[in-house]
């Protein structure tokens, strides 16, 4: 079983529309795929009427949090879409990104960059904006060589000097809310270093104590020492390891299944959700 629990689809900043994403999923070879895009589960309808038969969808979604002014992403799989605290919240988030990535087209024209909002928004085309669609543009402006090159401090990284902040979870909140609507939290890429400063131990520990169900140890942003460092502290407040691929077609280099979870694991987090089931692919359109 190969299954990979970390996925992002054109409705949030993945270049795969959500049926795309299925169909490389199956093509790939996986047997289980995750769709979790940024604060939204509007890619679902269309990922489930394409799945192809034999890959199995967990439905989920990737949440923007914050917590000591540090930015961190909470992964939530089986959640019921339709629960309202955390429908409202996550609507909050992703509407947030508007006035923000606005404001991060005022900055960038502030700095001489020619970006304007229209270009943006059809980049994003609909999706939950964020920062890869702002980079994208500045791709197509020649301004950086690839999307990566834009997450600098010249430009878009966290304080960059184009960056502006979106309204962001506390995670404390973002686990009650999930475990309210019947959905398991896992921590996406906690030692991810290269975006900015990572949440201490310390404070891992206070959200194993408030429900959190995993760490996601596996990633392309974790060298092996921060994995094996992750490991450890997952066996020792009892939490689930997983490991994903975080795909985003071509937006980054990762493919589908780079990295992958482990089936008792995956049982796990499938025992534990009451919001939604898995749904297996039957073949769709
Ligand atoms: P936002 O949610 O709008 O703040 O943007 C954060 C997103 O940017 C992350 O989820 C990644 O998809 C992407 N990202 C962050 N750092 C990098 C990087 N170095 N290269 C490419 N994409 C990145
Ligand atoms: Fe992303
Ligand atoms: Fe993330
Ligand atoms: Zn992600």
């Amino acid at each position: 079983m190969r299954i990979d629990l970390h996925c992002h689809s054109t409705a949030s900043d993945g270049t795969d529309t959500p049926a795309e994403l299925v169909r490389n999923a199956a093509a790939a070879g996986l047997d289980v795929v995750a769709l979790t895009d940024h604060d939204t589960t509007r890619g679902y309808a269309e990922a489930i009427a394409a799945l192809p038969e034999g890959l199995t969808l967990v439905t989920g979604a990737e949440l923007s949090c914050r917590i000591d002014g540090i930015s961190m992403h909470m992964l939530a799989y089986l959640f019921d879409p339709a629960e309202p605290a955390l429908l409202a919240e996550r609507e909050l988030v992703r509407d947030d990104r508007v006035p923000r990535a606005k404001g991060m087209v005022a900055k960038l024209g502030a700095l001489g960059v020619p970006v304007t909002w229209e270009q943006v928004e059809r980049i994003a085309a609909g999706g939950s904006v964020g920062r890869p669609h702002v980079a994208t543009a500045l791709v197509e402006l020649g301004v950086v060589p690839t999307v990566s090159d834009a997450f600098t401090e010249e430009w878009l990284a966290d304080g960059g000097r184009a960056f502006v902040e979106k309204h962001e979870t506390d995670p404390f909140e973002a686990i009650r809310l999930v475990k309210n609507a019947g959905g398991v939290c896992v921590f996406a890429h906690p030692a991810a270093a290269k975006r900015g400063r990572t949440v201490p131990e310390a404070r891992i520990a206070e959200m194993a104590e408030a429900g959190l169900d995993g760490l996601e140890v596996d990633h392309m942003d974790h060298d092996a020492d921060a994995r094996d460092r992750l490991r450890g502290l997952a066996k020792d407040l009892d939490l689930l390891v997983t490991g994903s691929s975080d795909y985003h077609g071509s937006r980054k280099t990762v493919t589908l299944g780079a990295y992958t979870t482990d089936p008792e694991v995956y049982g796990e987090i499938t025992r534990r959700a009451t919001g939604a089931f898995p749904v297996p692919g039957t073949g769709g359109a």
